[in-house]
Order: C-alpha cells, then structure tokens, then sequence
C-alpha cells in the first residue's frame, strides 16, 4: 500500500481526476489535483450516466447529489429518419428498474464532484498546466515545478502526460464528424433517449435539466478532415442543411438549432501498457473512445475507483500499477471496439442492409425486448466496487 507521506498528484480536475481523488480518499489515500483552467468549467452539453458509472458514484456517497440535478433515463427510443417512425424501444425502466441510468448536464456533474473534493480537502490548483517531467519533477507552464512519488495523468484527450507514457501518438481521423446543440425540447420529449438512423448519419438527443432543454448530438461521416478539439462554433445552416432530409419531431428540433459546435472524431491506438515510471494514465488520456456508446465518462470512473483499489489492496506502486492495467485493458479494449462497430451498424447506407438491419431491430423490440437490453448487459451491470 501507498505510504501516508507519499506525495501524489493528479494531472486534470476533470471527471476522472476528482473521482480518483474522492476514491483515493475513500482508501484514506491523499492526493492533490492540478487543473490548467482557471475553474472547474467543462462544455455545455449533456452526458449520460449509465449504472456501471453509477456505482462508482454512489460508492463515494454522490448518488442523492446527482439525482437531484439529473432525470432518470427511461429508455432509449429508435427511429428512422425518414418515416420518423419508432422502430424499436431499449425499456430500462421495465426490465432493469434497479439500475440508475441518468441523463445530467456536464457542469452540474462537474461542479458536485468539485464541492466533494472541497468537502473532503482535496486541494485543487487552477491555472496549473502540466508540460513535462525533467529530472523526476512535473513541470508547469508556470515555471512551477514539482516533486510527486506518483503522478495520475487524467488530462483527457489532449493529454500532455501521455506523451511521457506513450510518446507522441498519432491520431486517426474516423471520417466522422459531429455536432452538439442544446435547444428548446418543444417536442415534449420525455425521458427516453432518442436514436435517429439515417445512411451515414444519425443523431442523439435527450433532456437535460428541468426537462425543458434537448441535447443533441449529431453525427454525420465527412472524407476530409476536421480540426480537433470540441468547441468549434459552427454555422447553424451547415448543420440544417445536412440533416434537411430527416422528417416530423427530428425536423422540428433540428430547425430550432441556434448555438453548435463541431468537432472531428478521431481514433488513437489503444497502448497495452498505460503507466511508465511514475506516471500512469486513466480516461481519456489513456484511451479515448468514440462516443456511439455514450462510456468514455464511464470508463474514467470506473478507472478511477480501480487504480484507487490497487493503491490500497497492493504493496508497491509498480504492482499496483500492473494489476490496474490487467484488470483495465479487456474491459477498456471491448468497449471500444463495440463503439466503433456502433457507428457501422448506425450508419448503413446500403438499402437491402439497411432493410435487414431495422427489421431485426423491429421484431426483437416487439417479441424479444428482454434480449434486445440483454446485449448491454456486459456494459452496464459491471460493478467494479464489488
Ligand atoms: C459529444 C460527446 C458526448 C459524450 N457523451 C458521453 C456520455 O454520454 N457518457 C459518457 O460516459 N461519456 C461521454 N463522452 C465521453 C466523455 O466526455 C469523456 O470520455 C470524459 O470526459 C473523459 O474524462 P477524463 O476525466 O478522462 O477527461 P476530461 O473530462 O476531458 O478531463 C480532463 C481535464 O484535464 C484538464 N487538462 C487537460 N490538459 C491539462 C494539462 N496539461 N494540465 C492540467 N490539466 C489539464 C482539462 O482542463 C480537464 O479538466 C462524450 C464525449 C463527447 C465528445
């Protein structure tokens, strides 16, 4: 086990970072976060909270917390685009009525998990950019420079501690690019989640808040590359203009689309060894996924409440270290590629496979809806606290 006077930092005050400090305390484990923003800020967009995360959230005692600002996530709803007709139902509520799924808005996660940390006296230093670490120190934009026995990198996607672990990794573009919006819900949509299809595109959407907001994100594939990064404001025509063919409530919502980002989707090789030395990687800094299966949060949490475990359960950094990335690396490299292989069945665009596709999807809704969830099962039942 980690020693009490071991110095550990985080690198990130994101949603991997403060959950590893609050589980790390949880094992009476201190640490300390260095965040490069001035605050806790994050997008404005939603984030779904499947049970899987949920458990983790609940183990440090944030369960009431988030219930409170989140809506309880009934199901997921699919429909084409075109006739706008459902064609099948994901019934959470009816089948896994214990397990808490929960749509939230991104800021109000964020800032519960940053009032734990306070709560618990973790320190948070802002304005604190992590570059690299010379002679055994982390240093700062700042000029700071720091001691640490252990150094978590989890400062997502573009993350500076990746490079001393993996070295710089090149990113593949998915040809894939998306958007978000939050616009008015003046569909009443209530608190399903809903799918639209379409060849080579699709689009999510779920309330958030009070229910009187939607959060949409659209996805559409594209050959030619698109700047990195999410917060690219886009002209709201371009996106309407894209997805003019969608019909009924889709049509309605996507017309009332004022404020849109997009970003492009990009790929990076998931590495078999995510720690070197003193650091290690959890998140998206150790493996970034594609969101056609709404888990990226997810699998931070649940990395987070592991690395924490191996600290307390084993007797050095380094077999903590190994134990965290044998028990991380299947589960990580299965949600991936069940990501990736989302996006190919969301997109078909030939008809005949298309046809097939929904038909499947129509009579396992209508006759078989249990077995329909039942492909989830191994996403979200996995209790890492357990
Ligand atoms: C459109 C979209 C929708 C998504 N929807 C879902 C969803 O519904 N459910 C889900 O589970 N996942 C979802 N995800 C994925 C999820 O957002 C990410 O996987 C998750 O935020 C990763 O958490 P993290 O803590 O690793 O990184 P982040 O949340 O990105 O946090 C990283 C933190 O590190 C800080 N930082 C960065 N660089 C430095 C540095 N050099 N020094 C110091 N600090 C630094 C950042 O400011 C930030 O605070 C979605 C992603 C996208 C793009």
């Amino acid at each position: 086990m980690l020693e009490k006077s071991n110095h550990i930092i985080i690198i990130g005050a994101g949603i991997g970072g403060m959950t590893t400090a609050l589980c790390l305390r949880h094992f009476g484990i201190k640490a300390s976060l260095y965040e490069r923003s001035s605050q806790v800020t994050t997008a404005g967009a939603g984030i779904q909270l499947s049970p899987n995360a949920h458990r983790v959230l609940s183990y440090i005692g944030l369960t009431d917390k988030i219930a409170a600002v989140s809506r309880r996530c009934k199901g997921v709803k699919i429909f084409d685009y075109k006739s706008d007709s459902q064609m099948a139902l994901l019934d959470y509520l009816n089948f896994k009525s214990n397990d808490l799924f929960s749509f939230c808005h991104r800021a109000d996660l964020v800032s519960i998990l940053y009032e734990a940390c306070k709560k618990q006296e973790i320190p948070v230093h802002f304005n604190k950019k992590f570059e690299k670490i010379t002679d055994g120190k982390a240093i700062f934009s700042d000029g700071e420079t720091l001691f640490a026995d252990l150094i978590i990198g989890a400062d997502g996607l573009h993350s500076n501690a990746r490079k001393i672990v993996f070295g710089e990794v090149k990113a593949i573009f998915t040809k894939q690019i998306a958007w978000r919006a939050i616009v008015p819900n003046s569909i009443n949509q209530c608190d399903f989640a809903h799918v639209i299809l379409a060849p080579k595109r699709h689009i999510v959407s779920y309330p958030i808040r009070d229910g009187r907001q939607l959060n949409l994100v659209l996805i559409k594939e594209q050959n030619d590359w698109q700047p990195d990064g999410w917060r690219h404001l886009e002209d709201p025509s371009v996106v309407k203009e894209n997805f003019k063919d969608f019909s009924g409530k889709t049509a309605k919502i996507i017309d009332s689309i004022e404020d849109v980002y997009k970003w492009g989707l990009f790929r990076y090789p998931l590495r078999k060894n995510w720690y070197k030395d003193r650091v290690v990687l959890i998140g998206d800094a150790a493996h970034p996924t594609l969101p056609f299966l709404a888990q990226g949060a997810a699998m931070a949490i649940e990395d987070s409440f592991v690395l924490a475990s191996k600290f307390s359960e084993f007797p050095t950094i380094l077999s903590a270290f190994t134990e965290f990335q044998s028990d991380r690396l299947p589960r990580v490299q299965r949600v991936i590629n069940a990501s990736a292989k989302n996006a190919r069945t969301f997109h078909l665009s030939n008809t005949i496979a298309r046809l097939v596709f929904h038909t499947i999807l129509q009579l396992f809704s209508k006759f078989l809806p249990r077995l329909l969830l039942k492909r989830f099962n191994w996403i979200y039942d996995k209790d890492v606290t357990n």
